[in-house]
Order: C-alpha cells, then sequence, then structure tokens
C-alpha cells in the first residue's frame, strides 16, 4: 500500500492569497515593470556617468531591487554600455 507523503509539502491555498494580496497593497507605492523599461536606459547612462540615480530615480532603483526581470534588462544595458565605453 503506498500512500502519497508530500501533503504537508503542498503550500496552503491561503497562504498564496494572502502573499499576493500584500504584495498588490504595496504595488501602488511602486511604479510598474513598464514604467521601469520605459526609462531603465536613462537609469543605466545616469549611473553610468555616475549620477546619483538612487536620488534621482529612486522609486527605479527601489523596483530594480524587487523586481528581477527589470533588474536583468537593467544589468543587460549597463553591459552593453561597459562594452561600448573605450576607456
Ligand atoms: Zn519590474
Amino acid at each position: 500500500m503506498t500512500q502519497p507523503q508530500n501533503d504537508t509539502d503542498r503550500l496552503p491555498d491561503e497562504l498564496i492569497e494572502n502573499l499576493i494580496r500584500s504584495l498588490e497593497h504595496t504595488k501602488e507605492e511602486e511604479c510598474t515593470c513598464d514604467e521601469v523599461y520605459a526609462v531603465v536606459d536613462q537609469y543605466v547612462e545616469a549611473e553610468f556617468r555616475g549620477e546619483d540615480v538612487q536620488r534621482l530615480m529612486p522609486l527605479i532603483k527601489q523596483h530594480m531591487e524587487l523586481c528581477h526581470n527589470c533588474c536583468e534588462e537593467y544589468e543587460a544595458l549597463l553591459d552593453i554600455l561597459e562594452k561600448n565605453d573605450p576607456a
């Protein structure tokens, strides 16, 4: 007789719902991925020039730390800038 032993491995739906709800709740104060994508090239260039992006675009910076997708986009752009920089 074989019984599945992984019942405890599953996350209860309630917990997931609470997580999603708490994420949505904080969304209003943050910017969306679309907004970040719209300015990420300016953000990278500003940072590359040594400007204080955390002061200039704090919400973008904040989003970048939370959002893996946007962070990857940022790193890809930064990589391109660094490769194109003759110095
Ligand atoms: Zn994002």
